[in-house]
């Protein structure tokens, strides 16, 4: 299958070329020429996650030189499970996203990314993978790329607005991975990345490549659990799952919308975001504005300019369309609170600050008398948000053993000014 940009003024590509470019030469996204079609059979022999992704993704790799290399590059990504399990509130359900070795759902697409690009073809140069982090994405490229030949891993954070343990990830990596706090917001951070990649002076000395939610080959692999959780809910109760995504860059809110557009048997799509208004007052009927983020208690969504709405306005190019096609709501963080501290008191439920916005979200559409199967997905463990979560439930959050063997290690991170050259010569000094 080829690829073609949400712009529409470069050629199309392979998917190789895809993922290698990460953003198209016109400064668009890449998308598929066409999206397969399935129907819920065709997965009936697919037993694990890995088995569901393989078919699910066999017609994007079509024709590329990494097809033959799909079912192992599955079977590296897709090494833990995504359960989906029945909340205390009837109908109601997590899809737990975050029983990878950092915690939260970027590790399916960082790992599944570091397994592409592991089989791609490279220049005898050390490619260096530069990562625009809100939290999650950074320690997830990380520990996908941590001691991988021939590849180093700069992160850049915003200093001050991670949570401590998502910091101490960040930094705990060593050898060939770098952290780079910055003083500055996630958006400078983007900022920069973006500069950085646009430099071709840098790149002729410094080969670069993205690994930010834009990238296909971590886009792509998230359509796989929600294909999984749907199709285990179609076998056993034949009607489809309606989903309440927490939503930052749109990217994992995306891979939903396009297993739907696959023929995955998915229903309706909420989009939950924090108080970071961009998406909500678009779908409210205003103009897309991209603005500064404002930095809420679920700190990897505070995202001002969501980088795949572009991909969004390629499948629903009309604007009152769209809006009909989705349920967007902002989520404050006073609502956040009140629905970790209710959930917990009424039901023994505990959930990740941006899980919670979503659980906050179901709850109100239950309020206004939606009914149906919905699945929140589940986007990081608590225990990584443990100085926001456990002084709201008055309660501890136990630690799961990868994120306990993580925070074990030293971890160090430099300070950088928010300033391209200051990233420029950091990127070039070694
Ligand atoms: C990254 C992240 C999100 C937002 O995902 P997008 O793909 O940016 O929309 C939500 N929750 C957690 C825990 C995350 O790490």
């Amino acid at each position: 299958m080829n690829f073609l940009s949400t712009r529409g003024g470069a050629p199309p590509v392979s998917l190789s070329a895809a993922i290698a470019a990460g953003l198209a030469p016109d400064g668009g996204l890449y998308v598929p020429a066409r999206l397969p079609r399935f129907a819920p059979h065709e997965f009936d022999d697919c037993a694990t996650l890995a088995d569901v992704a393989g078919r699910l993704l066999a017609p994007f790799f079509a024709d590329d030189a990494l097809a033959a290399h799909l079912p192992a590059i599955c079977a590296e990504a897709f090494t833990f499970a995504a359960p989906l399990r029945a909340l205390a509130t009837p109908d109601d359900f997590v899809l737990e996203l975050f029983h990878g070795p950092t915690a939260a759902f970027k590790d399916f697409g960082a790992r599944f990314l570091a397994a592409t690009l592991a089989r791609l073809p490279r220049a005898a140069a050390t490619l260096t993978i530069l990562v625009a982090t809100s939290g999650d994405t950074g320690a997830a490229v990380a520990a996908a790329f941590h001691r991988r030949p021939g590849v180093r891993v700069v992160i850049l954070y915003p200093d001050g607005r991670v949570a401590p343990r998502q910091a101490h990830q960040l930094g705990c990596f060593g050898d060939n991975v770098r952290a780079l706090r910055v003083a500055g917001s996630f958006d400078d951070c983007q900022r920069l990345v973006k500069q950085a990649l646009a430099d071709r002076a840098l790149a002729a000395r410094v080969p670069l490549a993205a690994a930010n939610s834009i990238s296909l080959g971590r886009l792509l692999p998230q359509m796989a659990y929600y294909a999984e959780a749907a199709l285990a809910h179609w076998r056993a109760q034949s009607t489809l799952l309606h989903f309440v995504v927490p939503t930052g860059n749109l990217g994992n809110a995306l891979a939903c919308v396009l297993a739907r557009a696959c023929g995955l048997p998915i229903g309706r799509i909420a989009l939950a975001t924090n108080a970071n208004r961009t998406l909500a007052d678009f779908f409210a009927g205003g103009d897309f504005a991209p603005r500064a983020s404002v930095a809420t208690l679920a700190n990897a969504m505070d995202v001002g300019d969501p980088s795949n709405f572009e991909r969004l306005r390629w499948l629903h190019p009309d604007a009152a369309a769209l809006r009909r096609e989705f349920i967007v709501a902002s989520i404050d963080d006073a609502a956040i609170a009140a629905t970790l501290r209710a959930r917990h008191a009424r039901h023994g439920e505990v959930f990740c600050p941006h899980t919670a916005a979503a659980v906050c979200l179901l709850e109100r559409l239950r309020r206004d008398g939606v009914d149906g199967a919905w699945a929140v997905a589940a986007t990081a463990h608590p225990a990584k948000f443990d100085r926001i979560v456990e002084p709201l439930i008055g309660a501890a959050v136990p630690v799961p053993p990868a994120l306990a063997e993580l925070l074990a290690r030293p971890s160090a991170a430099q300070s950088l000014p928010a300033d391209y050259a200051a990233l420029r010569d950091a990127l070039a000094a070694d």
